[in-house]
């Protein structure tokens, strides 16, 4: 018998990360889509008012229902769905995003379940229904990463998934779905499963373009997932949510384990919360700065996928390893993921994307 006694499947498996490298090593951090601006002194010290207010009853439990602050995430969500009103009843917070979703398919995966996307995809996707015992199949995207919408309805016909993860903006390609596509999934899944739109970059999305929550009202199917971790500025607080309909939320509360949110994690969010419009101000500079990324990559010959997201996705490259080290011996530290050949950067500072143009000049001509 080999020691530890894991799962057949998960031995010899490595933990899912990015390389996390120190700020000495690499001082341009731009591979895993973090913002790159940290909170105000006004909104530390809210903060950390809130914290030494929490502290004072740390000997108690915290709210199991999230009460206060799944209102205030209603109210947040409310004002960003094209006028859809979200009620606290229809929302759901955990740690992270990624939690969020590990309780969607804990609740809605499973044995003799399956869960689909469509590749390329989050690659956290696959460790859920892993971790769920849920069959795990992807579909593929177009040479464009858009979604065949004839094709996808064509997959879920054929597997009737009780899950259907799309990432929107996707991750890693940064591709914002339109509303059609939302809709044609609900309706090809039907009340044999959950379509969960995850929008962990909504915020970012270009004008004009609409999130999944105007939908609500029409899918009850619907799951919109978002986070605190990237236009909020919040990654290290371990924030993420979801709206649905109330019977998707208590169905949740079925599987999250009592007492999930800390009573910190509470008090953190919701001071954050209340300087919304100050965390969420950086986000039309990272806007303006993606599309300049975006513009300049394109000036250099390269291939470059559009982007509704704080991130982009340029390529290819023969060797793209080649090009990630090449960045990484100056200081600039991107993602090597996606399809072959290409590469993923996160927008970071006007300053930072500058070291990183500069980098990537270099590394070009240092490979041609
Ligand atoms: N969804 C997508 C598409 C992501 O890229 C990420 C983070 N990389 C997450 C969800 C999870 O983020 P968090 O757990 O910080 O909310």
């Amino acid at each position: 018998m080999t020691f530890p006694p894991i799962r057949e499947e998960l031995r010899g498996i490595e933990p899912y990360g990015a390389p996390q490298l120190s700020a000495a090593l690499a001082p341009v951090q731009l591979n895993v889509n973090e913002n790159p601006y940290p909170p105000s002194a006004a909104v530390v010290a809210d903060v950390a008012t809130a914290v030494a207010q929490a502290t004072t009853s740390l000997n108690r439990y915290p709210d199991r229902e999230l009460t206060d602050l799944r209102a205030a995430l209603a109210a947040y969500l409310s004002g960003d769905s094209g006028g859809v009103p979200i009620g606290p009843e229809q929302v759901w917070a955990a740690n992270g995003s990624n939690e969020v979703m590990l309780q969607l398919l804990q609740a809605f995966g499973g044995p003799g379940r399956t869960a689909i996307s469509f590749a390329p995809t989050y690659s956290m996707y696959p460790e859920y229904a892993r971790d769920t015992h849920t069959r795990w199949l992807t579909g593929r995207r177009e040479s464009d990463f858009s979604l065949d919408l004839d094709a996808a309805r064509a997959l879920v016909e054929a597997e009737r998934p009780s899950v259907v993860l799309l990432p929107s903006p996707n991750n890693p390609t940064g591709t914002a779905l339109p509303p059609e596509a939302v809709t044609a999934l609900c309706e090809a899944v039907g009340d044999g499963g959950v379509v969960v739109v995850d929008e962990a970059y909504g915020e970012f999305r270009r004008a004009g373009t609409q999130s999944a929550l105007e939908l609500l009202p029409v899918h009850r199917n619907l799951v919109v997932s978002r986070t605190m971790s990237k236009a909020f500025a919040l990654a290290g607080a371990r924030l993420g949510y979801l709206a649905a309909a109330a019977e998707i939320c208590d169905a949740i509360r079925v599987v999250r384990l009592p007492y999930h949110l800390s009573a910190v994690t509470q008090a953190v969010a919701l001071a954050a919360l209340r300087h919304a419009p100050e965390l969420l101000g950086r986000v039309d500079d990272l806007r303006t700065e993606r599309d300049a990324t975006v513009g300049w990559l394109r000036d250099q010959g390269l291939d470059v996928a559009e982007s509704d997201a704080n991130f982009v996705l340029f390529g290819t490259f023969a060797d793209r390893h080649a090009v990630w080290q090449a960045l990484l011996d100056q200081g600039v530290l991107i993602r090597e993921t996606g399809p072959d050949g290409w590469l993923r950067v996160s927008v970071g500072t006007a300053e930072e994307m500058t070291s990183f143009k500069h980098a990537l000049t270099r590394a070009l001509k240092e490979i041609a």
